[in-house]
């Protein structure tokens, strides 16, 4: 790759964000008055940004930069979750929360998107101090979060325990009314569900086996008997491990922020986890090869899964993948330099929007169920119904996505008569097909809904 490009390649998240929204509107059937429209979508509804005060430990005061961003709320109100990280700013948030309008549009979940963020390094605070932290945010954003208008849930370094400080919060100022929906992802006692903890990766699989069924991936059929290398520690990669593991894949590589773990025969994944444990990385697991934070994207593996961070795979680092699927656990893990190498490669990419998808469809279950004031469920029945949502999702778009591929010159033509000085269309991908789902259900939405007043 050369220097110049990588050193052209834009990370801004929300950039990102944009250029692929961008990427998926000439694909959008109706193309009428597009220009105010794609406006009114991409830009979010709200932008929260807040100074949080808090008391620590040792008794000084640490000013804290806390964000919700309200993307839009076209299908419903807005759901995404919040993370805890220091490098966390609106411009990451906003990308964010318009991911979570895709992904909802594209699991057919009827929320908008929205996502907060508080710039902190929880690793280096206790628990006391990450309470505290959690509450001050809850209490400043007040009623910009609610049971009917935006619901948070678990993301990075949050978990059920800060879930449970925010409802009770939250429910600390709305006394006398009943607001467990107002976050999920709560511990099972407090309104939450079995298998909200394992959903995002449970959900990963989910897409994963449908797209090799219908033979998407050239040279892969199933999961049973793959390698697997997951770049990520944090839920979403532990339990993408796990499961994947549990249907009969060979863990090669894992890793998390202090470094990795490589082992070609497989992963003995309990030792892992014991290491893990111990000394706070999964580096130096014993018989294991030492690997760097992003070693895995370069480990020889038939599927690989990013589940860290953004811009994990770029233009920097694309060419020496070596995978024959990339699975996107992680929110925005591949820039669109190194989404069209892959896809030039012949290695498809499936996209986060819909891969990661699952967290929130469980979030829906609990929030319905919460709403309603039901009983406790099942685990089984939550993924039976985890399952055949992301079934109909992947179905969904892979019917976009060759829809799109057979009639290209259409579309070409098409996109060339409205922007004549434009580059020529390039053929669309997975991610490409998702976000016309989405994108598709949200215009819609807006358009049958009208522009008030
Ligand atoms: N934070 C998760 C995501 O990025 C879950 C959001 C939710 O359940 O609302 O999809």
């Amino acid at each position: 790759m050369p220097k110049s490009d990588q050193a052209a390649e834009d990370l801004n998240p929300h950039h990102i964000a944009r250029s692929q929204f961008d990427a998926a509107l000439p694909f959008v059937e109706d193309l009428s008055d597009w220009r105010g429209m794609s406006e009114w979508l991409f830009d979010p509804e709200r932008v929260v940004k807040l100074t949080l005060p808090v008391v620590m430990d040792d008794g000084h005061v640490q000013v804290f930069r806390g964000y919700r961003v309200l993307h839009n709320t076209a299908r419903g109100p807005g759901k995404g979750g919040i993370r805890f990280y220091p490098t966390v700013d609106e411009d990451e948030v906003s990308a964010l929360a318009t991911w979570m309008t895709w992904k909802c549009a594209v699991v057919d979940v009827p929320f908008g998107g929205a996502k907060g963020g508080v710039e902190c390094d929880p690793l280096q605070m206790s628990i006391a101090e990450k309470r505290r932290v959690t509450r001050r945010f809850i209490s400043s954003l007040g009623d910009d979060i609610g049971p009917y208008t935006d619901i948070p849930a678990p993301d990075m370094n949050t978990d059920a325990q800060v879930m449970a400080w925010i409802y009770d919060t939250y429910q600390m100022m709305h006394r006398h009314t009943i607001n467990l929906a107002v976050v999920t992802g709560k511990p099972l006692d407090l309104g939450g569900i079995p298998g909200r903890t394992t959903a995002t990766a449970q959900g990963l699989a989910y897409v994963l086996e449908r797209i090799l069924e219908r033979g998407e991936v050239p040279g892969l059929s199933r999961i049973e008997g793959s390698r697997v290398s997951v770049q990520g520690y944090g839920n979403v990669g532990r339990y993408s491990a796990l499961i994947l593991h549990d249907m009969g894949a060979r863990i090669v590589a894992v890793a998390d922020i202090g470094g990795g773990a490589a082992n070609p025969d497989g992963l003995d994944l309990e030792e892992v986890d014991a290491h893990f444990r111990e000394a706070g990385t999964t580096l130096g697991t014993p018989g294991t090869q030492p690997l760097d934070v992003k070693g895995p994207l370069e480990v020889e593996c038939d599927i690989l899964v990013p589940a860290a961070l953004e811009n994990q795979i770029t233009l920097e680092n694309v060419d020496r993948v070596n995978a024959s699927v990339v699975i996107e656990g992680a929110n925005g893990p591949t820039t669109p330099g190194a989404d069209r190498a892959l896809v030039d490669r012949g290695i498809p990419v499936i996209p986060d929007i819909l891969a990661n998808a699952g967290g929130v469809a469980v979030s829906y279950f609990e929030w319905e169920r919460n709403l309603a004031n039901k009983l406790q469920v099942e685990e089984d029945e939550v993924n039976a119904r985890l399952r055949a949502q992301m079934r109909r999702a992947t179905d969904g778009v892979l019917e976009v996505y060759h829809r799109l591929q057979d009639h290209l010159p259409e579309y070409r033509d098409r996109w060339h008569e409205a922007m004549p000085d434009a580059p020529p269309l390039r053929a669309a991908d997975m991610r490409t097909a998702a976000m016309v789902t989405a994108v598709g259900r949200c215009w819609s939405a807006l358009a049958q809904r009208g522009v008030w007043p």
